[in-house]
């Protein structure tokens, strides 16, 4: 992984390190795993990498970096090369960084010393693809971030009222920690599991409403199209803080 990405709502993707361990669901079919295995690598193995831990600094303009799409940000295996990591996004205020988690009880013990209420240039999500795993939403909430988001892919069922992570209780209070954003999708690959589309309309119906951005990223299936459409429309929507 590189510079250039496949995933379509950033510009790049940064690996610091690779190799991760299974956590939940989610994890059954993850394409890290797939793809070391047909090149004779184990995937359950977490490695520094010698040669991209530092791109960003070398990366022109200013990029939306997916971080760990080969790994967790958050995986016990790299506390001792994190701190050099959150280094290369402290130096490079001109990127913008993704952290997207399965671990997030861990967030909070791994975060730098001057933190504060979050780096300007990184958002914090955690995957959410069953609700079982809606109790990640709840320690996200506990971390300061600039932005918190929520990608629910693959998405295995429906999720049900999502209200108590989203900005206004039904008393029309706002609730301080709240998502910002969420990423939909179902599976793909050959073993892929289907997602009921009302399962996702559901979620864009939620965030909509309350004028939150969603980026419906595909439907389930072995290739699924580049250009999905639910509920008769494309949700391509980045937070505003994006553009700030
Ligand atoms: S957390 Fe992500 S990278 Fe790690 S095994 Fe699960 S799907 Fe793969």
């Amino acid at each position: 992984m590189g510079e250039q990405t496949a995933i379509s709502w950033s510009d790049a993707t940064w690996n610091p390190w690779h190799g991760c361990i299974k956590v939940s669901l989610g994890c059954k079919n993850c394409y890290m795993y797939r793809d070391k295995e047909r090149f004779g690598q184990d995937p359950s193995v977490v490695t520094r990498s010698k040669t991209k831990f530092t791109e960003p600094l070398k990366w022109n303009g200013s990029k939306l970096i997916f971080t760990c799409s080969w790994s967790d940000w958050f995986i016990g295996e790299a506390d001792a090369w994190r701190g050099d990591a959150w280094d290369v996004i402290k130096r490079t205020p001109q990127h913008t960084y993704q952290i997207l988690t399965k671990r997030p009880e861990r967030i909070l013990d791994h975060l730098p010393r001057d933190w504060g209420k979050g780096y300007p240039n990184v958002w914090l999500g955690v995957s959410v693809e069953s609700k079982k795993y809606l109790r990640r939403l709840d320690d996200l909430m506990l971390v300061p971030a600039r932005i918190r988001f929520a990608s629910f892919e693959p998405l295995l069922e429906d999720l049900g009222d999502l209200s108590r992570w989203l900005p206004h209780y039904p008393n029309g209070r706002c609730y301080h920690a709240h998502l910002h954003w969420g990423i939909i999708g179902g599976e793909s690959g050959p073993d892929y599991r289907p997602m009921k589309d009302e399962w996702a309309a559901s979620i864009v119906e939620q965030f909509s409403h309350l004028r939150l951005p969603v980026w419906f990223k595909q439907h389930a299936g072995i290739r699924p199209g580049l250009n999905p459409v639910l509920t008769g429309r494309e949700w391509k929507q980045f937070p505003e803080a994006a553009n700030a």
